[in-house]
């Protein structure tokens, strides 16, 4: 999972666009970097760490100067984590200076790369974004159409921001499966994974980037919007709703607090029968599922654990041993609150079970009576191709376990999942049919065709 943002026609560009990075630094913790264009020769600065430790005033006043930028914050699995694969990717090709930064993943990588590897392509990273760069530098014609045919090519979740001199270009596959919109502060546009990027550095949210939809801005005004492919339907991730995005953002048209309150009123239906003392959440993205439960249940909210805002989260550390210790670190129960109590303990979802376990555990260990755990999403049995790196099939608790099986691993009294048909109805707003998500890690059906030669990385 990554996030990517853009900025085009502002004097402050890098400033903004670190701003945004920080924003959107949920998305990714492992590297961040800005490529500036504009002023002076274009520029990529990157480095691994947290983009507050990466971009201080003397980077962004004097070293990045410009007035476009695209940004990227990344994450990904231990094998592919060096600095050689954080975005964005700057080349000098046969169309000048051009930079790339991609959220998604590109499933027909090993294919493209084969290809390009005839024809006498060298590559520099190991990641799939860089086929996307030789495909650009070998096509001709404008501009668009040199975006457009290289991404005709590639198959796969890609949400893209693309720099070249002072044009900037956002794009997303025809899927649609990683967010991507369009703001405006002032006489700048902004391109972001989500939109609370833009809302925090001035900005406002004008609409989702459409899937397929390719946008070219130059000087403050779109220069051409048109679609690469046309979308057969629709597939964003639900998942985003679930976990990835902040709550405050607008996700695929809706806002993504709304959709984990509705979670939450769901889950309360479906366990309408059990009695509790209070309803809590894991936070953060607990917090308003548990929200939702306690209006619709007249449970009692409350907040049971104290998190540790200095320590990242816990699923997207690359190595067992990281996610061991940062989970332990991350919450501690406030004894005062949960002692001697009935609760119903509310998260987003279950991977590999190891960190709820471990909550659970901890919460035995201060006196709890009783749990009732709910997920605000179904079971996850299936892993993602689409750029959240879910652990094979193997590593999922629930691809190998009934709800029997799990509730009695993680010792709990009861465990609830939301059905998947109570998950569309929370992600859904009127306009929206309910073929407009992907819900794959929760039924195995793939939108797109998945093969065993099918790449699977995220970014
Ligand atoms: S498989 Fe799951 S995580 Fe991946 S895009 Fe589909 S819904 Fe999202």
């Amino acid at each position: 999972m990554c996030g990517i943002i853009g900025v085009e026609n502002n004097e402050n560009a890098s400033v903004l666009a670190s701003a945004g990075l920080l924003t959107l630094q949920h998305r990714g913790e492992e590297s961040a970097g800005i490529t500036v264009s504009g002023k002076e020769k274009m520029k990529t600065f990157k480095s691994m760490g947290l983009v507050s430790r990466i971009f201080n005033d003397e980077i962004l006043l004097n070293k990045l100067p410009g007035t476009a930028a695209i940004g990227h914050v990344r994450y990904t699995t231990s094998s592919k984590s060096s600095l050689i694969n954080a975005q964005p990717f700057q080349i000098n090709c046969i169309h000048g200076n051009i930079s790339v930064a991609h959220n998604g993943n590109i499933t027909n990588f090993p294919q493209i790369k084969e290809m390009l590897l005839k024809k006498g392509a060298i590559f520099n990273h190991t990641s799939d974004t860089e086929i996307l760069l030789h495909l650009i530098a070998m096509s001709k014609g404008s501009l668009a159409n040199i975006v457009a045919n290289s991404m005709r090519k590639l198959e796969g979740a890609f949400s893209l921001v693309i720099l070249k001199d002072r044009t900037l270009i956002g794009a997303r596959d025809e899927n649609g499966f990683r967010p991507l919109v369009l703001g405006k502060i002032a006489n700048s546009y902004i391109i972001s994974s989500e939109s609370s990027a833009v809302e925090v550095i001035g900005g406002k949210y004008i609409r989702d980037i459409k899937p397929g939809e390719i946008i070219m801005i130059e000087n403050g005004r779109i220069k051409k919007s048109f679609l690469y492919k046309k979308p057969k339907k629709q597939n964003t991730c639900i998942f985003e709703q679930v976990y990835f995005s902040r709550s405050d953002s607008i996700v695929f048209g809706q806002t993504v607090k709304e959709a984990r309150v509705k979670m939450g009123e769901y889950l309360a239906q479906q366990m309408k029968n059990i009695k509790a003392d209070i309803v809590m959440p894991v936070p953060d993205t607990g917090y308003f599922a548990a929200l939702g439960f306690s209006r619709a249940s007249n449970i009692l909210f409350e907040n049971g654990f104290v998190r540790n805002h200095y320590v990242g989260r816990s699923f997207i550390k690359p190595s067992q041993t990281l996610r061991d210790l940062t989970a332990s670190l991350k919450l501690r129960p406030i004894k005062e609150v949960v002692y001697g109590k009935e609760i119903v303990l509310i998260d987003d979802s279950i991977v590999r079970g190891t960190t709820s376990k471990r909550l659970i555990n901890i919460l035995k260990e201060v006196g709890v009576k009783k749990i009732h755990f709910a997920l605000s999403c179904p079971p996850i049995i299936s892993s993602c191709y689409y750029g959240i790196d879910t652990p094979s099939k193997e590593h999922l608790i629930a691809a190998n376990n009934s709800i029997e099986e799990m509730r009695k691993y993680l010792s709990v009294d009861s465990l609830t999942f939301l059905t998947l048909d109570n998950l569309v109805k929370a992600c859904s707003f009127s306009s929206k049919k309910d073929d407009v998500f992907c819900a794959a890690c929760f039924t195995g059906k793939y939108p797109t065709k998945i093969s065993k030669n099918t790449y699977k990385e995220d970014c």
